[in-house]
């Protein structure tokens, strides 16, 4: 298993500070034991023009395997699959084994961290990669897919002949990767130790629930906005379910909050934000308050869900009504939550305030069995901040397991946007929007979520009604269908009946 790691330099920032930022001096060559063989840090060429660094892990499939058939796998068999274990492509193939030595060979690179030279660590090089031989389930167009979006200006992927004497045998499923760009290189260490195991799709090691943390740190500052980032993680914890489902909730959050940073150029902003001054009058947010609040009590609902409540506005407003005897407010951003919590002034509210009023962190793309039983659910302006492959999740936790008799839905008017001054033709008026729907598509979906889930939805405006555009914000108000109620009581009075008997 083998991998080059080279760069170009001048006189003045000679490409062999490549040794003092990997930590391996470039006239040595140095073998480190790792736990599955010996690995190898050597310098092809080392100038002040050109520098290059290889890693060779020396695998010894042989103790290897012994070390499997040690822990009780792999004993017994057909006689083929035992011979199999010793016989293999790990001593050339560069897998989730290599991903490991570049960790331990390379892990203060990894970290970003190179004491003697912090500035030339902290920012991009012109780097070479080359890995001779990937196994790359999925084909070369996976390895393109993977590597295209990070940065890199070059991604060449080659077929690798089964065997060059043969041509006719036709290509390995093995891929020579080469990848050129200006990248930092704790970044490029990084992709390489998660992306290397994902490819090959074999992890040879127990995948423990401490690989989330691990893809966690290893992924940081990519991997969130990656958009493979389902495979990536699904592959890299070996089709853990519960493991993937742990590190993609994380990675939410991370994109959220790097997402939150975007707000500053949003045109909703420009009308809504208040964070700084209270008093100041904010029309369009203010409008979806008024008009939420309004539908809730026309409701009759005491017990509200605020479903992705942000910073806690909503919450606070809800608050100032006695009948909203219990508000919840759920969102996956903790820096929301935290603004919210400061906003609300939760450590020093009185203790019956304090009764009426919970923030939780949670995604609403999974079902929570803490959000069942409530009057009402709000979702103001958060369904557009989904992938539209994400809502059908959402609808089956809100409308499908949460349940509440009301739920109402705001979203932007998309063609209202021609009515903002400052918003370029075409362009969203949320750097995280992931879509804005005209009338007649919110009208589509609300009308299939009604339908599948047993509830009439009726529809509101939200600000100025504008004849030709509409209205900038529109509301949707579900409301449980009598027959869907009945049946719920049913089941509760049945499980009642039920523990009687029992
Ligand atoms: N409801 C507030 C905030 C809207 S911004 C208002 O009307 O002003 C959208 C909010 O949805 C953000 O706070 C974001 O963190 C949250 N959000 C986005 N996707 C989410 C998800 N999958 N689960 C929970 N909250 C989510």
């Amino acid at each position: 298993m083998f991998l080059t790691i080279g760069t170009t330099g001048t006189p003045e920032r000679p490409a062999t500070d490549l040794g003092f930022l990997l930590h391996k001096h470039p006239d040595r060559a140095q073998a480190f034991s790792t736990s599955h063989g010996t690995a190898h840090v050597f310098y092809p060429e080392a100038s002040a023009e050109r520098c290059t660094a290889a890693l060779l892990l020396e695998v010894d499939p042989v103790a290897l395997a012994l070390v499997r058939r040690g822990k009780g796998k792999g004993r017994g068999g057909a006689p083929d699959a035992a011979l199999a274990q010793y016989v293999n492509d790990r001593p050339y193939a560069a897998s989730s084994l290599l991903s490991v030595a570049l960790a331990t060979v390379f892990t203060s690179a990894l970290g970003g961290v190179c004491r003697s030279m912090p500035d030339r660590a902290g920012a991009p090089l012109p780097l070479r990669i080359e890995v001779p031989a990937l196994p790359a389930r999925g084909g070369a167009e996976l390895v393109r897919k993977l590597f295209a979006p990070l940065g890199w200006e070059r991604v060449e992927v080659g077929a690798v002949a089964l065997d060059e004497q043969f041509p006719e045998w036709g290509d390995s499923r093995y891929v020579r990767l080469v990848l050129e760009g200006e990248l930092r290189l704790a970044d490029a260490l990084r992709q390489l130790y998660v992306l290397l195991p994902v490819l090959d799709d074999a992890k040879h090691y127990w995948v423990a629930p401490d690989e989330v943390d691990k893809l966690l740190r290893a992924g940081e500052g990519w991997l969130a906005d990656h958009p493979e980032r389902p495979l990536i993680t699904r592959r890299y914890l070996s089709h853990r379910w519960g493991l993937t489902r742990q590190a993609d909730q994380a990675l939410e959050l991370v994109r959220l909050a790097e997402s939150d940073d975007l707000d500053v150029d949003s045109v909703d902003n420009a009308v809504d934000e208040s964070t700084d001054t209270e008093e100041k009058p904010v029309p369009l947010a203010e409008h979806r308050r008024t008009a939420i609040l309004e539908a809730l009590r026309g409701a009759g609902a005491h017990r509200v869900l605020d479903l992705g409540c942000g910073q806690g506005q909503l919450v606070q407003a809800l608050l100032k009504d006695v009948r909203f005897t219990e508000i919840v407010g759920v969102d996956v951003s903790m820096r929301a939550l935290t603004i919210a919590s400061r906003r609300l002034k939760l450590d020093r509210m009185g203790e019956r305030q304090a009764g009426r009023v919970t923030l939780q962190q949670g995604s609403l793309t999974y079902t929570d069995k803490r959000l069942k039983g409530y009057d009402a659910a709000v979702l103001s302006e958060v369904v557009e901040h989904l992938d539209l492959d994400r809502l059908p999740a959402l609808e089956y936790a809100v409308f499908g397991s949460a349940r509440p008799r009301t739920v109402l839905v705001t979203t932007p008017n998309v063609e209202y946007n021609v009515r903002w001054e400052t918003l370029p033709a075409g362009h969203v008026r949320h750097g995280d929007h992931r879509f804005e729907w005209t009338r007649a598509e919110f009208r589509e979906w609300a009308g299939k979520v009604a339908e599948r889930h047993g509830y009439t939805v009726a529809h509101l405006p939200v600000g100025p009604d504008d004849p030709e555009v509409g209205p900038p914000t529109q509301l949707a108000v579900f409301t449980l269908t009598d027959t869907e109620i009945d049946k719920k009581t049913d089941k509760k009075t049945d499980k009642k009946k039920e523990a009687e008997a029992a």
